[in-house]
């Protein structure tokens, strides 16, 4: 089987099982227990945050544990509206965001909308004449700080680092220097990016950052949410409770923690530019075989070939086919044939609306249908990317007899 759909979840690396076994059969102990065996559970916990916060030059307190990117998403959103709503009463909240952001994040942000009438979100989605690079400029969102400026708004800006459909990498140190001009919060999803290239939140400038141990190796069902030491007294808790230093209740997963800890162990960003070059490879095949255009960064296409700097995640290629096919049958096609693709971003492939994300960067509906991503592995090899080439070649076939 070729797995292809490395945006949607990874691979838990090998060590794994074998690390976090002893925590299935013998310490099966609750961390806030007081007793020896309970607290040595607890300092591995601990050794894992340090190994977080150094991985993106942060202090271990600035590191929380969640279920999720999306729990991640939702506490950075919630808990700053609940913050202001409390503390800032009277005020009006501007969050800036784009239609290129996961749904977690649009989603709270339309829920919120349902019971408060203090948010405003009036050109979310449309936040400035995105191309199909889908790339983000300090330019167009100057424009939402400018207008939000001042005594009246709080604002609030959350911006994806990489997307997870497109693949565009945003220039995350821009939109913060720009973003803290006006006073305002920033927030990133990485998400995607996170064990994929370096991240380092000191000198982005981020307020706050989310990731997901299941994208680079971890098991599903953790994440992480950084919350910088100046950031931590103007954000309320999501999950009410004590855990997480009483800012995050919930018994802590410790096996998701473990194995997230080994995950980190195993980040090797010398193995994402291997993998831009494989990338780089079946994108310049597809191109040269089907009749294809790339969506997000591009620049391979106008003879850059310095795979540095594409602001492209190193495993993405989402291409949209001019044949009369549809992504859909051409993914059960692959299936059949033991690869599997994604027609959109999994998160939204049980909804037949057509995707958010292409939308913003001016897809038609039609094109949409016409999409397809492929995520690449880090073990990938060029053997099975010519294979999953011949399989759709022979699939387009099928398809446009
Ligand atoms: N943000 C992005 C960009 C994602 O790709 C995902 C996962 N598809 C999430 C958030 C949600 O992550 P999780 O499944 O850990 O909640």
């Amino acid at each position: 089987m070729i797995f292809l759909d490395s945006a949607s979840t990874t691979k838990p690396v090998d060590s794994i099982l074998e690390i976090i076994t002893p925590y299935v059969k013998s310490e099966y102990f609750n961390p806030s227990a007081k007793y020896k065996c309970a607290e040595k559970i607890k300092d591995k916990i601990e050794e894992v945050r340090c190994m977080i916060a150094d991985s993106i030059n942060a202090n271990p307190e600035e590191i929380y544990f969640t279920s999720g990117a999306s729990e991640s998403n939702s506490w950075a959103i919630r808990g700053f509206v609940d913050y202001c709503n409390a503390k800032e009463k009277g005020k009006q909240i501007a969050i800036i965001s784009s239609g290129l952001e996961h749904k977690s994040i649009r989603d709270c942000i339309r829920w919120l909308n349902l019971f408060t009438n203090n948010i405003v979100n009036p050109e979310y989605s449309d936040i400035g004449m995105l191309d199909r690079e889908g790339i983000i400029r300090k330019e167009n969102i100057k424009d939402f700080l400018v207008k939000y400026y001042g005594d009246k708004y709080k604002i609030f800006t959350t911006i994806c680092m990489g997307n997870n459909e497109i693949g565009t990498i945003q220039d995350i140190k821009g939109l913060a220097e720009e973003v803290h001009k006006y006073n305002g919060v920033m927030h990133t999803d990485a998400t995607q990016c996170y064990g994929h290239i370096p991240i380092d939140v000191k000198d982005l400038g981020v307020d706050l950052l989310s990731a997901s141990a299941q994208k680079l190796g971890g098991l599903k069902g953790t994440g992480f949410l950084y919350i910088s030491k100046g950031m931590k007294d103007h954000i309320f808790p999501l999950i009410y409770g004590s855990q997480e230093r009483s800012f995050r209740g919930g018994t802590s997963n410790v096996i998701g923690i473990i194995a997230f800890g080994e995950a980190v162990k195993n980040i090797d960003y010398k193995k994402s530019i291997e993998l831009k070059l494989k990338r780089n490879y079946m994108i310049e095949e597809m191109i040269k075989e089907f009749d294809v255009v790339l969506n997000g960064d591009a620049c391979i296409l106008n003879g850059n070939t310095s795979i540095l700097e594409l602001q492209r995640l190193p495993n993405n290629i989402n291409v949209t086919f001019k044949q009369n096919i549809t992504a859909e049958a051409l993914l059960y096609m692959l299936e059949c044939d033991n690869i599997l693709v994604s027609a959109g971003s999994a998160c939204n492939s049980q909804s037949i609306k057509p995707s958010k994300v292409l939308q913003t960067i001016g897809l038609t509906d039609d094109e949409i249908m016409r999409t397809l991503r492929i995520t690449l592995p880090y073990d990938i090899s060029y053997r099975d990317i010519d294979r999953a080439i011949d399989s759709i070649e022979k699939a387009i076939k099928i398809l446009t007899k």
